[in-house]
């Protein structure tokens, strides 16, 4: 079976505003691996400043430690420092600089670790099983999960010492929530389905800058995998948390901004295969490539006006489609016309009370029921990422870097923002970590608050959602948690596992 023949269940999901949530079956990948399989495999660690709000129950170091083993689990680099400082860094104590890498391929974990679960004499992986709810044992304890393996709706029990539940943010909180609705009471469950986030991403501005000279970019392989310098405007020092990461890049295809005839040729080319069916069915690629998106007019426009670089763009795309496929790489950027490059900006979400995942009752002991989920970007996630645009043209306009941003017009710069706004990819927030249950789900070792042995591991955790995609952190929380779980505290401990694990 191919990864989501069994999902159709577990994707049911009521989504109260579709412009702003992906549908779960393109963001939840239900196979071995998970979605691993579409991801984009951009690696990126939580900074220092990032955990000053206080929101973390843990201290910034507890998590860093962790940050060189999820590295190598995902198989990227882990020195995430820039050697290469852009002349603007460091002014006003507000910018830092890092880079963001690329996990090698392939990026399917499925792939990657599969010889080394098989090699485990004490791992037994049941493959096509849902599981639909817990089983309670003596005192605050569960005793297991029940779930049921497809195609069949009958039922089994697995026992555990342990439970662990990893079905990324929104199948985990599932699980929890039916659970909650069948009676269960946590400590911490006014919590569960809360502060829902995810991230505001896009191109929103240009920027003028000679790669080459400053080091700004994307940079060439290095032991096989990408590597991309970014810039971040943090927390600005006047009790402002949030952050936004800012890179250099190419205006997406489907952006008509790029006022690139070929361009365009290749996206409405893409469209048109896509929807007569001939073109891959990577999520992945497509969400890439935006070919969800319905804009055609201003595309059609682009072309007309450079029909010619329209023409041989398609000849081009199409001799190399026919001769092996094109090949997923990063974008290289390439300057526009007038010479600048698109801004690329990758905003945190703050947590909003308003954002919920709900499950409607009465549930069966059998099956889990379909989510409600209200998610949406509030007009001060808009505001906050247009503040980090012009701070970040202040600090370059000003320092005769030869980095320069053109004027934009800042309310047209927010609608920008606003309708690009659209998330459900990073699943962060809804069982929150906390110290207390007043103000979490999980305690800070990732435990459901009232519940001896239940722990989740997932981005559901975070308490807040930063500027970085969440993946690295996911799998450093998973291996601390493995640690604690194990009783093997030190780092030195999961590090010599992996290190003893083929090929990483
Ligand atoms: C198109 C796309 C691009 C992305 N790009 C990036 C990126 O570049 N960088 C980044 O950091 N993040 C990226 N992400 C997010 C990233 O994929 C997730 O952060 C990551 O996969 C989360 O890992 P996870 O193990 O928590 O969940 P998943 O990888 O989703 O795994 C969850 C697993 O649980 C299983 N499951 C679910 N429900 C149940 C149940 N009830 N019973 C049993 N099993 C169940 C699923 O089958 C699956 O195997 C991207 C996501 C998408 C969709």
């Amino acid at each position: 079976m191919a990864p989501n023949d069994v999902a159709e269940h577990g994707h049911r999901a009521i989504i109260h505003d579709p412009a702003q949530h992906a549908p779960l079956e393109k963001v939840a990948c239900r196979a071995f691996g998970g979605t691993s399989h579409w991801w984009g495999g951009n690696c990126n660690p939580f900074l220092d400043c990032e955990f000053a709000s206080g929101e973390w129950p843990i201290p910034y170091g507890e998590l860093a430690q962790w940050y060189p083993a999820a590295a190598k689990f995902l198989g990227c680099g882990s020195n995430f420092i820039n050697e290469v400082h852009p002349p603007a860094v460091g002014r006003d104590g507000v910018f830092l600089d890092g880079i963001s890498r690329q996990a090698a391929f392939p990026r399917d974990l499925s792939l990657t670790w599969q010889r080394q679960a098989e090699a485990q004499s004490n791992l037994h992986v049941v493959l096509w099983a849902e599981v639909v709810g817990l089983n309670y044992g003596q005192g605050k304890k569960v005793s297991g999960v029940r779930a049921c393996i497809a195609p069949s709706a009958e039922l089994h029990h697995f026992s555990a010492g342990t439970v662990v539940l990893a079905a990324a943010g929104l199948g985990t909180t599932r699980v929890l929530l039916a659970e909650q609705m069948r009676g269960a009471e946590f400590e911490g469950g006014r919590h569960l389905g809360r502060y829902y986030m995810g991230h505001l991403t896009g191109t929103g501005s240009k920027i003028r800058v000679q790669p080459e000279s400053t080091g700004w970019g994307v940079r060439s392989p290095e032991e096989g995998e990408y590597i991309r310098e970014r810039l971040l405007v943090g927390p600005n020092g006047f009790g402002q948390c949030h952050s936004t990461a800012f890179w250099i890049g190419n205006f997406p295809l489907w952006d008509a901004e790029h006022r690139s005839g070929g361009k365009s040729a290749k996206y409405l080319l893409g469209k048109v295969a896509k929807t007569l069916k001939i073109s891959s069915t990577d999520e992945a690629l497509d969400s890439r490539l935006g070919l969800q998106r319905t804009e055609w007019r201003p595309h059609l426009a682009n072309i007309k006006k450079r029909p010619m670089d329209a023409f041989v763009t398609v000849v081009r795309t199409l001799r190399k489609l026919l001769s092996g496929g094109l090949q997923r790489l990063p974008d290289y950027p390439q300057p526009e016309r007038d010479g600048t490059y698109a801004l690329w900006y990758h905003a945190e979400q703050l947590p909003s009370a308003e954002n919920v995942v709900q499950v409607e009752g009465p549930v069966a002991l059998n099956s889990l029921p379909p989510l409600s989920i209200k998610f949406s970007f509030s007009d001060e996630d808009v505001s906050l990422t247009v503040q980090a645009h012009l701070r970040l043209k202040k600090v370059f306009n000003e320092s005769g870097s030869g980095i320069s941003m053109p004027d934009f017009d800042p309310d047209k710069l927010a609608e920008r923002i606003r309708k690009n706004a659209y998330d459900g990819y990073h699943q962060i927030g809804t069982t929150r970590m906390a110290a207390t249950p007043e103000k979490g789900m999980v305690d800070e070792n990732c435990k459901v608050f009232g519940v001896d042995n239940l722990y989740v591991a997932s981005a559901s955790v975070f308490p807040t959602s930063g500027h970085s995609n969440p993946t690295l952190t996911v799998v450093a929380l998973a291996q601390r948690l493995a640690a604690h779980l194990s009783n093997k505290k030190t780092k030195a401990a999961v590090d010599l596992r992996l290190t003893e694990a083929d090929g990483i």
